[in-house]
């Protein structure tokens, strides 16, 4: 005897499957087979539920990219005219970068290296499809050898200009630049747009089309869904962290916020931006994250290029800048917790003990735990001054044996360091 399973055909998909497979309803306590299929539903609620959540981004102007720049501080400007380089303009500024070997990056995409004492304008290659570039030495991690190493690399002008002058709210999607009057030669930060694929090829168009396109036409097409990455949602800018951090990407599957990089960010985010956590580590109140940052997505692009896989390693904020509060790519760098360590400057005053008996000040230093004692000072004065050259020397010394274990941005920093104690 056959067992006829009964079948019915999806008025969506057209499919003819076996009765359990449609969707269920019920009426007055009586279960009813429809004639849609579950999958073609749950498909149907899937899209009406997007749709609603476009309907709100739409509406929600914070949720929109806005033009932005960087605020560069005067200490990292270079000053050009004692070297005998004319800028451009009268706003051209040169700032360090951090992750290539004695380069420096205007604002109008030149680039400077220094070679001893002396600073020389880099010439200009071009790369294949036309775009100014040059060739640099790039610090970057060696498995094989387990050091870091200069290696030279080819790097678009526009690339440094947008990473040190403009906030880029899509730093792993936007690997396109719109320059203002589609004129590639022209690398002045204010007529660059860093954009994705789909939006670079939107405003050209449109360019094509006109033969001109505003600032806001391009911010237009930047916050327009139709020209968001593929897996965008507008769920990807919900500020899911204090109300400050977003993932930046869509996260169906759970992978990024079970990542080291998702639990290291919202860390951060939460030393700077929560209320409790400040209550027993008051010192993070002042403590801010940078806005490209706010975006995880953004922050994993440089964890991923900074960090040593199967090593575990402490975000520092301390070392490249003495005394700096803003978590960046330009003031963060990923060392052992270790050296961590030797930089923290808080309760350092109480490395200084003045003894009952008299005018005799005991000073030591301590890491990890462990006190290492310095000498027997007569004067508060002295006590201090010679804390301050122990612990400068003993840093130094640090520097040296750690030479390309670390990146060389904290290898320079660490031979700079100067120890100050508050009284
Ligand atoms: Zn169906």
């Amino acid at each position: 005897m056959s067992t006829e399973v009964e079948t019915r055909i999806c008025k969506v998909c057209g499919e003819e499957l076996p009765l359990e497979k449609m969707k269920k309803t019920y009426k007055y306590g009586k279960k009813y087979y429809s004639h849609i299929c579950k999958s073609c539903y749950n498909e149907d609620r899937r899209k009406k539920h997007e749709e609603n959540k476009i309907k709100l981004y739409l509406k929600d102007d914070s949720l929109k990219i806005h033009r932005k720049y960087k605020e560069v501080s005067s200490v990292k400007i270079l000053s050009i005219e004692q070297f005998g380089i004319s800028p451009i303009n009268e706003d051209e500024v040169f700032v360090k970068l951090l992750d290539y070997k004695n380069a420096y990056i205007s604002n109008y995409g030149r680039v400077l290296i220094r070679y001893g004492k002396k600073y020389c304008l880099k010439r200009k290659t071009y790369s294949a499809d036309g775009d100014i570039e040059y060739q640099l030495y790039k610090n970057i991690y060696n498995y094989d050898t387990e050091r870091w190493e200069f290696r030279k690399v080819a790097v678009k002008a526009w690339t440094l200009v947008v990473q040190e002058f403009i906030v880029n709210y899509d730093i792993s999607n936007n690997k396109y630049c719109w320059h203002k009057d589609d004129d590639v030669m022209d690398n002045y930060y204010k007529h660059l747009f860093p954009v994705n694929k789909y939006q670079y090829i939107a405003i050209k168009n449109k360019y094509l089309e006109d033969r001109n396109i505003s600032e806001k036409q391009i911010f237009e097409i930047i916050n327009d869904v139709k020209y968001k990455p593929e897996d965008w949602t507008p769920t990807c800018m919900k500020k899911s962290i204090c109300n400050i951090g977003y993932l930046g990407t869509n996260d169906a599957d759970g992978y990024c916020v079970n990542s080291n990089a998702y639990r290291r960010w919202a860390n951060m985010i939460q030393r700077c931006y929560y209320d409790k956590v400040h209550e027993y580590k008051p010192y993070y109140e002042p403590c801010t994250v940078c806005e490209e940052w706010h975006n995880f997505s953004n922050f994993k692009v440089w964890y991923d290029e900074n960090n040593i896989e199967g090593k575990k390693l402490d975000l520092d904020k301390d070392l490249l800048e003495q005394g700096n509060s803003v978590y960046s790519p330009d003031t963060c760098v990923l060392v052992s917790h270790y050296i961590n360590t030797v930089f923290e400057t808080r309760g350092m005053k109480n490395n200084i003990v003045k003894k009952s008996d008299g005018n005799i000040y005991e000073v030591f230093m301590s890491l990890l735990g462990k006190r290492i004692d310095i000498g027997i000072f007569n004067s508060e004065v002295e006590a201090k001054k010679e804390l301050k050259k122990y612990k400068e020397d003993y840093i130094k010394q640090l520097a040296r044996s750690s030479k390309n274990k670390i990146p060389d941005k904290a290898y320079q920093a660490m031979l700079n360091w100067k120890v100050e104690i508050a009284d």
